[in-house]
């Protein structure tokens, strides 16, 4: 069978592909602790559920608008007034199935061969291959661990070029956990500004923060910036609803309408029910995001303190969303006791560790960062503790 070029090339998400090993060998009956999945594992809250099955009951079963329905499209404006003072009208939103949805449709509207896309490294996996999806070409700009793996704004300007479409940012940060200092994004918007650039910022982990600044949209930072940015966020990791995929643009209505035509030809609309339910979780009590926050926040102490007391291993404190991404590349080119062969990567070495230690990571390289690995700590702390005794007994 000929496949398209677009697929041919097309690898699988290797957040997924890590989490279905360990998966595989959990399903041998190996007790696997697996640290690979970026998602909560709470569950949804009660009164979120309840909305989903009243909506069923009442027969919210059938086709929606293509962008939403409108209630919920009026709640997202509202929680973003509420939360940010951002003025949107329900016009510049649409609902997708799910934020990595929304990313897709807004490059697809954006970007074709020939564009070019800047994405700061370390990035989230599907980046890169959503924009290749489009025929346009990632342009990625390494950060550094001891700039936090933030970009500067003189890297950004570096980076843009005529064929410069957006800026793909992320923060809080997956895999990271980068935070950006509000003068550091101010610096990033100025940017934008002066050099006509779009900026898609992805702010789905905005509920998730450990640093005393509170969260800034990007669309606040600067005059007029709004007009520039594109705002991605979702329900998944604040209100524990990863399966229930919802997730929504924010932008100008010249790129929410094309991206409403777009729906309207591939998918026809989000999940109906599921749309009722994240009108559940805006419209409804808030205290269950803090709830999940705050053990989130437990086990981010707990795991920096692990992470520093491992051997050659270092680490820029993730400021939030629920990731640990540390520098194991120190370990390499050295064989790790009796009959073990030296690990030359960060793939190799999540190899090695699942298969002695049956402890499950994401290596850097999927995001575009050798030398690192990523661990969730979406997980609860017993298990934190076992996974963290034996990555210590690997590296011992
Ligand atoms: N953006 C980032 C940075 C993510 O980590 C994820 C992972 N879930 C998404 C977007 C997509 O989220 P969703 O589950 O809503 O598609
Ligand atoms: N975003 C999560 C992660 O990075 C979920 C998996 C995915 O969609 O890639 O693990």
């Amino acid at each position: 069978m000929q496949l398209s070029p677009a697929v041919q090339t097309l690898k699988p998400s290797a957040t997924i592909a890590a989490a279905a090993k360990a998966k595989a060998l959990k399903s041998k009956g190996v007790t696997v602790y697996d640290f690979t999945l970026g998602e909560p594992d709470f569950h949804t809250p009660e009164h979120i559920q309840a909305a989903a099955r009243a909506a069923m009951q009442a027969g919210h079963t059938h086709y929606t608008p293509s962008g939403g329905i409108p209630e919920l499209k009026k709640a997202i404006c509202a929680a973003y007034e509420r939360d940010y003072g951002l003025h949107y009208e329900p016009n510049q939103v649409v609902v997708s199935n799910g934020a990595k949805h929304s990313i897709h449709n807004v490059l697809t509207a954006l970007c074709g061969p020939g564009d070019e896309v800047i994405i700061p490294a370390p990035y989230w996996v599907s980046y890169s291959a959503l924009v290749e999806l489009t025929g346009a070409t990632p342009v990625i700009v390494e950060t550094t661990e001891a700039s936090g793996f933030r970009l500067s704004a003189a890297q950004f300007d570096a980076a843009i070029t005529p064929r410069t479409r957006l800026l793909l940012l992320n923060s809080p940060c997956n895999p990271t956990g980068t935070t950006y200092a509000v003068a550091q994004l101010e610096a990033l918007a100025e940017t934008a500004r002066r050099r006509n650039v779009l900026v898609c910022s992805d702010e789905i982990y905005e509920k998730l923060l450990y640093t005393d600044e509170p969260f800034r949209s990007f669309s606040t930072l600067l005059g007029g910036i709004a007009d520039r940015t594109i705002i991605i966020s979702g329900v998944s990791k604040a209100y524990a609803m990863t399966g229930w995929r919802i997730g929504w643009t924010l932008a100008p209505v010249e790129l929410t309408a094309a991206m409403d035509n777009l729906q309207s030809q591939e998918t026809s609309n989000p999940c109906s029910l599921s749309q009722y339910a994240a009108l559940a979780a805006l419209n409804g009590p808030q205290d269950c995001v803090e709830t999940m926050r705050q053990e989130f926040a437990r086990r981010r102490e707990y795991v920096l303190k692990r992470v520093r007391g491992l051997k050659q291993v270092s680490i820029a404190e993730p400021g939030g969303a629920f990731y640990a991404f540390f520098n194991v590349s120190r370990h390499f080119g050295k064989p790790l006791g009796q009959g073990r062969q030296a690990m030359a990567n960060a793939t190799e070495f999540c190899a090695a560790l699942l298969e002695e230690s049956h402890v499950a990571l994401v290596s850097g390289d999927a995001f575009g960062a050798p030398g690192y690995v990523r661990l969730s700590f979406a997980t609860n702390l017993e298990m934190l503790q076992a996974g963290f005794d034996r990555i210590e007994q690997f590296l011992g």
